[in-house]
């Protein structure tokens, strides 16, 4: 497999996109939103900049890899890929149309993959006439610099099409772990239950952000604290995941904190809109 299609430009198709042609995939990145093609690639560029700072990639693989990013506002391109993975917005009804068009618009060996947090794979798949080729291929934010993806197997998906997958993932350099399709998988269902008692912590005046988040830094060696992650998620992707954990497996475990609906209905979404727990000034 040589060509893929991104479906979706935003914080994650970009980051996909990226990796894709990093490792020499022809790459078309898709997205309905005016103007966000265009910041999508200025996104990529700065990204790769990075990396040839950092030394992780040359000046030739940089250009190189640019060059085999095409753009497309339309779904048309998916008529030449091998693999579409689609990382649109989290809405299963978003979703549910995309995939639908998909299966009428690809060739009909082209696996189907969704990066969906939350949403289920079988459902996803329940869409298309090729259940048995629609996998979750759940990357991590950020998508360049974090090795795990997470291949979720859909009641009806063909194991051919999960191992096919993982071994993509591991062409691109990362790690792939098979789970079972349940809400949350095993990635989300662990951290957003943490992510919530933070804000519970925060909500009920136990300690503000900053203690929560040095507690889990120096105290559970996390890299980030898990409010400042959740900023980087994004609030409102938070709550979506925690309302389908709630809903979905029926457990007031999962319960959303009302701090977070507060926040999320004022609009601080975190990094994004340039507050949430913390405030971004770039
Ligand atoms: P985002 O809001 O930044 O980007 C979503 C993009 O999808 C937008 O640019 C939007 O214009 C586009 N879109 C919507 N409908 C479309 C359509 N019909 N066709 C083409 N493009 C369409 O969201 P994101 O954070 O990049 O998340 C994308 C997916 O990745 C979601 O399923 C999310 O759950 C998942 N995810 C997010 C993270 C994260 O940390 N943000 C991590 C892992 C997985």
């Amino acid at each position: 497999m040589s060509r893929v299609a991104v479906v979706g430009a935003g914080t994650m198709g970009n980051g996909i996109a990226h990796v894709f042609a990093q490792h020499g995939w022809d790459t078309t990145l898709i997205d309905v939103a005016p103007g966000l093609l265009e910041r999508a690639l200025q996104l990529v560029r700065a990204a790769f900049d990075r990396q040839v700072k950092k030394g992780t990639v040359t000046v030739d693989q940089r250009d190189a890899a640019l060059t085999r990013i095409r753009t497309s506002s339309t779904l048309d391109p998916v008529a030449e890929a091998e693999l579409v993975v689609e990382a649109a917005t989290e809405q299963p009804e978003v979703k549910f149309k995309i995939f639908r068009d998909l299966d009428r618009l690809a060739p009909a060996g082209t696996i189907l993959a969704s990066n969906t947090s939350s949403i289920s794979i079988t459902a996803i798949a329940g869409q298309t006439k090729r259940a048995a080729q629609v996998v979750g291929m759940h990357f991590m934010n950020p998508v360049p610099v974090m090795p795990l993806v997470e291949v979720i197997r859909g009641l009806e998906t063909a194991d051919s099409a999960v191992e096919e997958v993982a071994e993509v993932v591991k062409a691109l350099g990362k790690t792939p772990v098979v789970v079972n399709d349940a809400p949350g998988f095993v990635s989300n269902r662990v951290l957003m239950p943490m992510i919530n008692e933070a804000m519970f912590c925060v909500m009920e005046g136990v300690a503000t952000p900053e203690a929560v988040d040095t507690v889990m830094k120096l105290g559970m060696n996390h890299p980030l604290g898990p409010l400042a992650l959740a900023d980087l998620i994004g609030l409102d992707v938070c709550l979506a995941i925690l309302e389908v954990l709630h809903r979905d497996l029926g457990d007031d475990k999962y319960r959303p904190a009302p701090l977070l609906r507060k926040m999320v209905a004022a609009g601080r979404l975190g990094r994004k809109s340039g507050r949430g727990f913390y405030v971004y000034r770039d």
